[in-house]
């Protein structure tokens, strides 16, 4: 409910821009639930995971794909850098424009700057004849592609893959009062017995702001404890209400997108 002193406020300002503004409350079930997946994603991104949506919805809502390196676990650059082979001046980025392509007469070997065809001295033509080389404009050095190396020195990377479950909350209202509480159900179904399936859980305060909690399946199942054999759990009918403060037992899952990995 908005106090009076803003409806004031907007009777006064022209543009209303105030009563436009929604939150997350103002969305319908199940767009709300999707809102969750998409943070779940981005969030995910931050993390260095390639993000990926299934065609069907079969309690996989994201599969998660990254390149990581074999010996340390950072993450790793799958695609080949520009490097000079003398001074090492990296062109991949932005210094394109600056590598200087020279093309040699495969029959005399005089060399040329920019697309030459015909050579000048001995009459050779065909773009055939010339080989092409990218140099370098500080040092003049054949500019290659470079496979990436990580900082531990290691060679060799192994790629992950995630399906994780997103399952979102608000903050629980009981006569447009607040209980202070998020709301979660899984049910037996959800509970998929693969070690690389996770639950990210997207809990929303009340000021619009995202919590995100992780767990694997076993951590989930471990959490649960005796009630993963209750009547109301294997009827999918449980749901587990926590502190929106603290989240309860779950308080262990806030944030830990490291058990991911
Ligand atoms: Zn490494
Ligand atoms: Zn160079
Ligand atoms: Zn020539």
């Amino acid at each position: 409910m908005k106090k009076k002193a803003e409806f004031e406020r907007n009777e006064d300002s022209e543009n209303d821009s105030e009563e436009q503004y929604k939150k997350t409350g103002d969305l319908n079930v199940k767009h709300f639930s999707r809102y969750g997946e998409f943070l779940v994603s981005f969030e995910l991104s931050k993390h260095g995971w390639n993000v990926y949506s299934p065609m069907y919805d079969e309690y996989i809502d994201i599969i998660a794909h990254k390149y990581a390196c074999a010996k340390c676990g950072k993450n790793w650059a799958i695609t080949p850098s520009l490097v000079c082979s003398n001074c090492h001046k990296d062109f991949s980025k932005t210094q394109k424009s600056n590598i200087i392509p020279i093309k040699i007469c495969n029959k005399c070997k005089t060399k040329y700057k920019g697309n030459v065809i015909k050579c000048k001295k001995c009459n050779n033509s065909g773009s055939e004849n010339f080989i092409n080389i990218p140099t370098c404009d500080k040092c003049h050095g054949e500019v290659k592609l470079v496979n990436f190396v990580c900082s531990c020195g290691s060679k060799e990377y192994k790629t992950k893959f995630r399906t994780i479950q997103v399952k979102s909350s608000r903050i629980e209202y009981k006569n447009e009062k607040s209980k202070n509480t998020f709301a979660i159900d899984h049910k037996p179904r959800d509970i998929i017995s693969c070690e690389h399936h996770y639950f990210i859980w997207c809990l929303i305060d009340d000021l619009d702001k995202p919590h995100f909690l992780i767990m694997s399946v076993n951590d989930f199942v471990k959490t649960m404890g005796g009630s993963m054999k209750g009547i109301s759990f294997l009827k999918d009918q449980d749901r587990q209400h926590f502190s929106s403060k603290d989240f309860g037992k779950w308080k262990g899952f806030a944030n830990r997108f490291d058990l991911l990995e």
